[in-house]
């Protein structure tokens, strides 16, 4: 918290003192004003540059606390972050690239990359002396909301689509939030958090309004900029992210451009932002004028089901600003990379999870990527969350009568 400097808004570019304001520019408004925590790298770099980082026995991600706007009395005890790398051979010549990774952030406590943020909201609801927090989700932001304030006793108050998958449900029931399943789509539901909020003033988690969560994503992006360096290796040309809202992909350059600023990292990966096909605003806006036009879609991978990105500016910015590009991918792509993933490299991705790897197989066959690129495929999710869906792309289990001689017609 010390070295945040203040909050500028991505829109008119006006800076603003902590103090000052909660969510977004006034002058902008919501939607359009979303504002950008800044730092005093100067100052951050004495603790985190490469000598600081190596020695830094902390392998969660509260190790970049000098670039994160929360005080230590405020963090949980859940670990959280340092999420492995894998080196995945066989997947890297199912892509056709010369080198692949996955970066498993099913590894958080709740099973999702969205820990990394609702930690900060939480401790920021701590700082800030509120009783309730609330959040509108697809799923994983409210879930991990949910075990992120039951760790602070503090009581989530959560808004959901009612098509939310039973996993993410029952991980909000299980950690004791208080849920509001409505009856409509995600982003109406956003919007229904957005009226609650101000009307009975809880404390916001949302990504795209609140500044500060976007800082808890960008560990990721800090994580494999540092992971890298520590097996004296280049970052990966590309980092592949699913995008829904933009703030994870947002988040994840962040950090590395933070990173590359630390001097951790010599160059910056391009960055390529997948959706569905069935949604796909940002990958309409990227090849057309570059405008946002919300849609009303739908897709499997519930967690992108996102018609209308409340941080288009900042996803954009990521592909933009890295020279990267969006692709889309069919909800079957989806769902045979989930396959691909599980038995190519053993990790278990909920759709959304998985989307990377099969944008990356379309983005090389678009020759987005070329076949001597190497590539590492942020999985967003643990497939645990929605086993509907890997049912249905996996199938069920022959069922057999308890004899040998079943086992061995089968054998055979
Ligand atoms: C939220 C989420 C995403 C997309 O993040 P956005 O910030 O909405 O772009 C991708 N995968 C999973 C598993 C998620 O929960
Ligand atoms: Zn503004």
């Amino acid at each position: 918290m010390e070295n945040v400097t203040g909050l500028r808004c991505v829109n008119c570019n006006s800076s603003y003192r902590v103090e000052e304001i909660d969510y977004f520019c006034p002058g902008c408004g919501h939607g359009e004003g979303i504002l950008d925590v800044e730092y005093d790298y100067r100052a951050a770099s004495r603790q985190l540059n490469s000598r600081a980082l190596f020695n830094n026995g902390d392998f969660s991600q509260w190790r970049y606390l000098p670039l994160l706007p929360v005080r230590k009395e405020y963090i949980q005890h859940l670990h959280l972050g340092w999420t492995p790398i894998y080196q995945a051979d066989r997947l890297a010549e199912y892509l056709g690239v010369r080198a692949c990774w996955v970066k498993d952030e099913g590894r958080n406590p709740t099973a999702s990359f969205k820990d990394r943020a609702s930690a900060i909201g939480v401790a920021k609801a701590l700082e800030k002396k509120a009783e309730v927090i609330t959040c509108a989700s697809t799923g994983n932001a409210a879930s991990s909301l949910a075990g992120f304030a039951a760790a602070a006793g503090l009581t989530a108050r959560i808004f959901v689509p009612l098509r939310a998958p039973e996993g993410k449900v029952a991980q909000l029931m299980i950690f004791g939030a208080e849920v509001m399943a409505v009856d409509a789509d995600y982003d109406r539901v956003w919007e229904l958090c957005m009226e609650a909020s101000a009307e009975f003033g809880w404390y916001n988690r949302n990504c795209a309004v609140n500044p500060y969560l976007i800082e808890g994503k960008k560990t990721a992006g800090m994580e494999i900029a540092e992971q890298f360096a520590r097996r004296e290796m280049a970052v990966p040309d590309w980092v592949v992210v699913s995008v829904g809202d933009g703030c994870t992909i947002g988040g994840v350059w962040k950090g590395l451009v933070e990173m590359h600023k630390l001097g951790v990292i010599e160059r910056l990966p391009k960055m390529l932002g997948v959706q569905s096909a069935g949604c796909q605003p940002f990958v309409t806006a990227w090849q057309g004028d570059g405008r946002l036009r919300p849609v009303n879609g739908h897709t499997v991978a519930d967690s992108i089901s996102v018609g209308h990105p409340r941080n288009f500016a900042k996803g954009m910015q990521a592909v933009v600003r890295s020279g990267g590009a969006f692709v889309a991918v069919s909800d079957d792509e989806i769902m045979s990379a989930m396959k691909r993933l599980a038995r190519l490299v053993a990790v278990f991705g909920e759709p959304a999870g998985a989307a990377g790897v099969a944008g990356a197989r379309a983005a090389v066959s678009q020759g987005i990527i070329d076949s001597q690129e190497s590539v590492l495929v942020l999985v967003t999710g643990n497939g645990l969350k929605d086993v509907a869906t890997a049912i249905r792309a996996a199938g069920k289990p022959r069922t057999i009568p308890p004899d040998l001689q079943a086992v061995r017609q089968l054998a055979g």
